[in-house]
């Protein structure tokens, strides 16, 4: 299987050691299901990596739009993580669950006055500015209140992380941060020092997702190393912190590439340390913000069966209670995932058919040429599996379909940690003189 928290046993798909056909009979479709334990394992991992590193006091901070709920704070919280957080909205949902700020940092390309606001008033510790536009907004917000806030500056290292261009987000041309390559970042960093309210802790960069080559974190790596060295030979200014953003990827099927992520941040460490004393300047502390490879093999989603349309001489399709507002990533960029019939695993019989949604959209497509079982039908149930990224945290009511709820799996026992959408959670914000009663 693709990940060892899925078996086939009895005939049928077991998850975190549960029985998937039992829990949708319980909890209804479509359903996310996540495995609390592999989400605290994949923490660990970092943990563990990070501890022994050549880099001094050095962090995970889970980058949260992965997969955006209370409870993951929670988690990610109780495993000594920090948090990225890139909207009020996520600001808003950490502080609730009662995160420790201190250890957020803000990110995004577009922070409004508002946000910034609010970002102070529930504490969080970093913001990772995006320009000089923005050093002046927050300097100006924190000046109004008599305060310092700690900064990291976003550059961009010019690397082109070879994956899917709609997550390649560290080339020069990047709407995300300032480039090196043409000056911009330095004079950004003399502008942030120039700012009493500020206090620039170190640099940031991300320079995509998805990413396999484990080369690429060593280069950029190398860039941002040797950009902190330029900063103390031009300015004077020795980085504290240097943050190599997310970008892990992991496998949505057999046969895709892998990346053994715990030896490659010692490798990363390692080659910045020795970097660090080659431009002359002290072993910065190194984070890394993973969000995928935190949450994606603790997830998979439930459906159940409804038409299945069989066009002559042309194709196939299965269609489910979901779709693309559950999961809009093959719409968005064509992403693969490994499709089962939770209920029929093995069949020895296949049907080729595009398993699709139930939106009035012809892309509402979850997976296309999928192999069911032959005698698929009505009721039957499909799981597709590593959803637990960029799923839930991406779905839509487009169509006004609810949003599934997310059902956690820890130790044997189940619990809901959202709640599955009703009809009245969608009209809740709709202004309207009466409502008919029925
Ligand atoms: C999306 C993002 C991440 C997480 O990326 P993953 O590929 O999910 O690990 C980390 N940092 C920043 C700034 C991001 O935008």
């Amino acid at each position: 299987m693709l990940y060892d928290n899925l078996e086939i046993k009895n005939d049928r798909l077991f998850f975190a050691g549960r029985d998937t056909v039992e829990l949708a009979e319980k909890y209804g479709t479509p359903l996310y299901l996540m495995d609390e334990e592999r989400i605290r394992e994949n923490c660990r991992s970092y943990r563990e990596a990070l501890k022994g590193c050549l880099c001094p006091e050095s962090k995970a901070i889970y980058a949260s739009k992965a997969c955006c709920f209370g409870k993951i704070y929670k988690i990610i919280a109780e495993e000594g993580l920090g948090a990225d957080v890139v909207s009020p909205g996520e600001i808003y949902t950490a502080y609730k669950a009662g995160f420790p700020m201190e250890n957020a940092y803000f990110q995004g390309n577009n922070k409004t006055d508002g946000d910034i606001e609010l970002a102070m008033d529930c504490g969080v510790g970093y913001f990772v500015c995006d320009g000089t536009d923005e050093l002046d907004a927050v300097d100006k917000i924190a000046a109004k209140r008599g305060a310092v806030q700690k900064i990291l500056l976003r550059v961009t290292p010019g690397i082109d992380p070879h994956t899917y261009d709609e997550v390649a987000t560290g080339k020069v041309d990047s709407k995300f941060g300032v480039a090196i390559e043409t000056g911009q970042a330095l004079e950004a960093v003399r502008h942030a020092l120039s700012k009493k309210n500020l206090s620039l802790e170190g640099i940031h960069c991300h320079v995509g997702s998805m990413v396999f080559d484990s080369d690429v974190f060593i280069r950029s790596a190398a860039i941002m190393t040797e950009f902190i060295g330029e900063m103390k030979k031009i300015l004077g200014f020795e980085a504290k912190i240097l943050d190599l953003g997310g970008g892990y990827g992991v496998k949505y099927y057999d046969g895709q590439g892998e990346i053994d992520i715990p030896a490659n941040i010692r490798l990363v460490a390692k080659y910045v340390a020795e970097k660090a004393k080659e431009v002359g300047v002290k072993v910065p502390s190194l984070r890394l913000e993973p969000g995928r490879s935190i949450v994606a093999d603790a997830g998979i989603t439930l459906y159940t069966v409804g038409s299945v349309k069989k066009i002559t001489g042309y194709k196939n399709y299965v269609s489910v209670d979901g779709g693309m507002t559950d999961n809009p990533r093959y719409a968005l960029y064509g992403s693969r995932y490994t499709v089962l019939t939770a209920n029929k695993p093995e069949p020895r019989e296949t049907l080729a058919a595009d398993l699709v949604g139930r939106c009035c959209e012809s892309g509402d497509i979850i997976q296309p040429a999928v192999e069911f079982p032959a005698d698929i039908g009505r009721g039957d149930i499909v799981a597709v599996l590593t959803t637990g990224a960029y799923n839930y945290s991406m779905a839509s009511n487009y169509n006004r379909v609810p949003r599934p709820p997310v059902v956690m799996l820890s130790g044997g026992s189940d619990y809901v940690a959202v709640k599955r959408e009703t009809p009245d959670d969608l009209i809740m914000n709709d202004v309207l003189q009466l409502f008919r009663g029925i």
